[in-house]
């Protein structure tokens, strides 16, 4: 896409990072799980938040994981040397060229993947890489069964075998509800499976589980979602927790007042007219709507912020634009509204559209700038 400097147009629409606060939120990390390496998630574009300013600014982390090759590829094109593991592994057995020759750290998941890494192998015996094995401990979406992982272990125990997995993993269903019995469970039948292998290294906490199940540390903590400054804990409690965690919210969103009017009491905002004023008013017009990845099942009352002050948005959000009700804040055309961020935390707003921070972040478009400070 052309960018904004070339264009020479101004773009209402800001999400400007803080990398000072990622930085802040990375420490944070580190003082919760004090004995265990840190595995940065910056998988789907960091979150949305820009991958390679995010990943320059985490490069005190000890390794870096995203979902696809692609992904990594694109990394190692633009300079970043750390580990990459490859959380989804690879989908066809050329994909370990690539895990070869840049070093890519695959995750086995399948026994197709871990066939795959053996014939590779024998064609190519010098191009041994890392890889770690995923089990599944109770999410039933991707890790070896039990009966897989005995098929396995019967190929370590051949005689002359002597590669083992760099380490193991495994992925909970339910840490981000701190009070759920099958996080004990998972974790129990983590710790039978890696019982049967040698001695090696482990990994089990995503950020729920840094923040809530300290004996699911292990050697590798694998934090997404809490490094852009977000609760992984579902919102029905106080939506602030956020703030309680000392996460700092890493990207604000925000636009501008493009209109004010005055409307007349019983006078109709928006399509399908779905919010009417209740006295005559003064509303105002937000550039920023779905187009720019706010969501549109954000309903009225959702809040955005003007000079500081929560007012609630009112009627249907469309493509370009939102309304607001002013009657509690003295505004004028140009001025600065944030959608989400700083002042405002994205729980609050996640919450209101019935989805989660981690949808918000990922879908924030292109028409949208990025600054990052
Ligand atoms: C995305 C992901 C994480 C990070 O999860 P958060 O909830 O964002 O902390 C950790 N591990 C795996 C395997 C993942 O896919």
């Amino acid at each position: 896409m052309t960018s904004n400097t070339e264009l020479n147009a101004q773009r209402p629409v800001k999400a400007s990072i803080n990398l000072k606060a990622l930085a802040a939120n990375l420490e944070r990390v580190k003082e919760l799980a004090p004995h265990s390496r840190v595995i940065s998630i910056i998988k789907a574009d960091a979150y949305g938040h820009g991958v390679l300013p995010v990943a320059k600014a985490l490069l005190e982390s000890d390794c870096f994981a995203v979902a696809r090759l692609d992904e990594a590829l694109y990394l190692r094109q633009n300079g970043i040397e750390k580990s990459i593991i490859l959380l989804e592994g690879v989908l066809a057995i050329e994909d370990y060229r690539h895990c070869h020759e840049q070093q890519f750290t695959p995750l086995i998941h399948s026994l197709e993947q871990f066939q795959w890494l053996l014939q590779f192998l024998e064609t190519n015996p010098q191009r041994r890489m890392d890889y770690w094995l995923k089990f599944d401990t109770g999410m039933h979406r991707l890790g070896l069964a039990e009966d897989e992982l005995k098929q396995i272990l019967d190929i370590f125990a051949q005689p002359n075998f002597d590669w083992l997995p760099a380490g193991v993993m495994s992925h909970f269903a339910c840490a981000d509800e701190l009070v759920n019995s099958a996080n004990r469970k998972q974790l129990t039948q983590f710790n039978k499976l890696c019982s049967k292998l040698p001695k090696m290294e482990k990994s089990m906490a995503n950020s729920a589980a840094i923040l809530s199940i300290p004996e699911a540390h292990f050697d590798w903590v694998r934090p997404g979602i809490m490094l852009y400054g977000v609760t992984p804990f579902e919102a029905s409690k106080p939506a602030r927790i956020g703030l309680d965690e000392q996460l700092q919210p890493v990207m604000t969103l925000s636009s501008k007042l493009i209109a004010i009017k005055q409307l007349q009491q019983g006078d109709c905002v928006g399509y399908g007219s779905t919010w009417c004023c209740p006295e005559d008013m003064s509303i105002g017009v937000v550039a920023i709507g779905y187009g720019d990845g706010y969501p549109r099942h954000a309903p009225s009352g959702t809040p955005v912020l003007i000079h500081g002050i929560e007012v609630p948005l009112i009627g249907r959000v469309s493509m370009d634009m939102i309304t607001v009700d002013l009657r509690s804040v003295t505004a004028t055309i140009g001025d600065k509204v944030v959608l989400w961020g700083e002042g405002l935390p994205i729980e609050y707003v996640s919450q209101k559209a019935g989805t989660i921070a981690y949808e918000l972040l990922c879908q924030i478009t292109q028409r949208v700038d990025f600054e990052y400070e």
